[in-house]
Order: C-alpha cells, then structure tokens, then sequence
C-alpha cells in the first residue's frame, strides 16, 4: 500500500491509501478519490509525502526512526498486497526518507530533540532509535515514525 497526501480543489487535505501509484490514477479518473471534507473528487497529489517529516511553520521536529536491518513482523492476508508490492512501497518510502531528510544515525533521539527545541534547524532527520528513544520523544511532543526500513539487497 501507498499512503498519498492529497488534496482537494478546496484545499482540503487528507491521506488516501492506495496498492500503488497507478490506481490512485485509476481510481481519481473515475472519481473514486473523493474528499471526506467536502466530497469533491477534484483530487491531486500533494507535492508532499506523508510518513516523513515536511518543513512546517511551526518549531516542532518531525522525524523518522529507521529500524535498520530488520524487516517488519506484519502479517498480511486474503486480498492483501503482494510481498512484492509490500517490498516495492517499503524501498520507495525508504528512498523518500533517503532524499528528503538528513542521515544522523544515532544521534537520533539528541537531534531530534533540539529540532523539537529549536536549537537545530527545522528539517526532516532519520536514523536508529530504540522504542524507548522513540517512546521518549514522542511524550516531549516530538513527532516520531518509525518506519520498515528494508534493505536494497533484501
Ligand atoms: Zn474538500
């Protein structure tokens, strides 16, 4: 699954699930994409993902924590997506994270919180945190995701 921001003619936003990027198209061509606000199906694409950290106005850190070399313990059944598919979202999320947020391994918990304080530059950062790290900082208002973080050789 792919989780799109989108937006409506309105300016509503709001996340849409979808198995890939080809029944969002699908799906919004024959209207199927409608807005929970307002019900317009004049949808597009954010030019932001969700999941991962974009600039805001607001002084608050948003993070990712990677979980590097362990694969997520997800079952997935019946008319579920593909390994496949699973696979592909996980390496394209990766390679979002990849690009748009900055590496900083583990000083992951310390630059998240001076983002959260404003003694760092407000930016996206990803790297390792335990779920305690990630627990901790999510009770200081800090926003943390963790995510699947596959390997490109897997
Ligand atoms: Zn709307």
């Amino acid at each position: 699954m792919i989780v799109f921001d989108l937006n409506c003619s309105q300016g509503h936003s709001f996340e849409g699930w979808f198995k890939d990027g080809a029944e969002f198209t699908s799906q919004r061509r024959r209207k199927l994409v409608v807005c929970p606000a307002c019900g317009d199906t004049k949808v597009d694409r954010a030019l932001s993902a969700p999941r991962v950290n974009r600039g805001t106005s607001r002084a608050s850190a948003s993070a990712v924590a990677g979980s590097s070399g362990k694969t997520p313990q997800k079952a997935v059944a019946g008319d579920g997506p593909t390994p496949e598919a699973i696979k592909a979202a996980m390496l394209q999320l990766r390679k979002y994270v990849e690009t748009n947020a900055d590496y900083v391994g583990e000083r992951f918990p310390e630059e998240a919180r001076k983002i959260h304080n404003g003694e760092a530059d407000a930016r996206g950062i990803y790297g390792e945190a335990s779920e305690e790290d990630a627990e901790a900082l999510r009770e200081e208002g800090v926003e943390v995701q963790r995510v699947p973080w596959i390997r490109h050789d897997s």
